[in-house]
């Protein structure tokens, strides 16, 4: 059993935990709390061990019931491998402390590439972090587009992609983000820091990237264009092609799946935890060939999508595992299975035609 602490129990860090407790591999040793919050109490009533970051805040935990287990020095300490969930630039304050226990570590988007010697999508480039003993899970938008562009480079190369950003102003629990009524190019200058950080997963793809933001918290919706290399030989071979990645959901157009609302509303539904949705979400009508142009949408659940690639990425850094044995036990213990929309209209489909 891997024993996993996870440093900075926010929007990520929480979800990443519960997605190491489903592992049959690995446990989560502790996780890393800075303050006595409603977050902290919700970890605490999971049964997680809680570390705090400073000494001088026991009495504040212990205030709210909360007996911590230790600092977050003693956490990494004890744990095999850490995952660094802490906001965007404390990573990079917290990595002497990893270095300083001989601690491997995952890093997340928000720190700059240098932090690791792999940007990591399972997907892309697994084996790369067999070696390393820092990796940096690339970001929700990196994610998505590593998942996406994956299967077409392999398939028909990719001459070039450009993509446009529709990014949600913050997460719902980020109630000082904005704009609360407004569009703005974010960043205005092009290209965004989008393609640079796909380029850090696919160093050879050439990629214009252009940002804005909007007043939404749901979900990312990006607008894609690519020129292939070589031309399919029609949508269908595409879509089939897409179809086949396990962490891309094709909505299909019976589903009435029309946007980020329906897409969450979906997921509640589903039973899934937080209404996470952890694959790229791609509207299958969308999907548009012209020659070697293809053009489509799909929608990124920010809070989750890196959710499972952390847990492969904890996998790939230890070495025990192959990328396809790793993702299969990712995607069946999360229960990233919901991409089978379109198996229940087939299905659907044979009972009629069995009738
Ligand atoms: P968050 O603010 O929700 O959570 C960070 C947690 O770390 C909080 O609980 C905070 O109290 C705690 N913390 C702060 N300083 C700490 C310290 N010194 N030591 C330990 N804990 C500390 O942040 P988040 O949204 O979960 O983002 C974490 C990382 O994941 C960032 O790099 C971010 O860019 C990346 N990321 C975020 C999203 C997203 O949409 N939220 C998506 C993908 C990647």
């Amino acid at each position: 059993m891997l024993r996993v602490g996870i440093n900075g129990y926010g929007t990520i860090g929480k979800r990443v935990a519960d997605a190491v407790r489903a592992q049959p591999d690995m446990a989560v040793h502790g996780v890393g709390k800075r303050s006595a919050d409603y977050v902290a109490i919700g970890a605490a009533e999971k049964g997680y061990d809680l570390y705090v970051t400073d000494q001088a805040s026991v009495d504040d935990f212990r205030e709210v019931g909360i007996e911590p287990a230790g600092t977050v020095d003693a956490l990494v300490a004890e744990s095999d491998v850490v995952i660094d969930a802490t906001p965007a630039g404390v990573g990079a304050d917290n990595r002497p402390l990893y270095e300083r226990h001989e601690t491997p570590a995952v890093f997340q988007g928000g720190e700059d590439a240098t932090i690791a010697e792999v940007s990591f999508n399972a997907r892309a480039n697994y084996d790369e972090a067999e070696d390393a003993e820092y990796v940096r899970v690339v970001s929700c938008n990196t994610t998505g587009l590593s998942r996406f562009l994956a299967p077409l480079q392999e398939h028909y190369g990719v001459e070039k992609a450009r993509v446009t950003l529709v990014r949600r102003g913050g997460d719902p629990n980020q109630t000082g983000r904005g704009p609360i009524n407004d569009a703005v190019p974010d960043p205005v200058s092009i290209p965004s820091h989008h393609g640079p950080d796909v380029q850090t997963v696919f160093p050879a793809l050439d990629i214009d990237t252009i940002g804005l933001k909007v007043p939404t918290t749901m979900m990312h919706v990006h607008a894609i264009n690519v020129t292939l290399e070589t031309e399919p030989a029609d949508e269908t071979q595409v879509r089939d092609l897409l179809q086949g990645e396990d962490r891309l959901l094709t909505i299909p157009e019976y589903s009435d799946i029309d946007g980020a609302g329906t897409l969450k509303d979906f997921a509640l539904d589903a039973g899934r935890p937080r209404g996470d949705i952890w694959e790229n979400c791609l509207w299958e009508e969308s999907i548009t060939l012209r020659g070697r142009d293809l053009y489509c949408m799909q929608a990124i659940h920010q809070e989750s999508d890196v959710v499972p690639e952390n847990i492969d990425a904890l996998r790939a850094l230890t070495g025990h595992l192959t990328a396809s044995e790793s993702r299969s036990i990712t995607n069946e213990t999360l229960g990233i299975s919901f991409g089978r929309l379109r198996d229940r209209k087939d299905l659907t489909a044979d009972r009629q035609t069995a009738d």
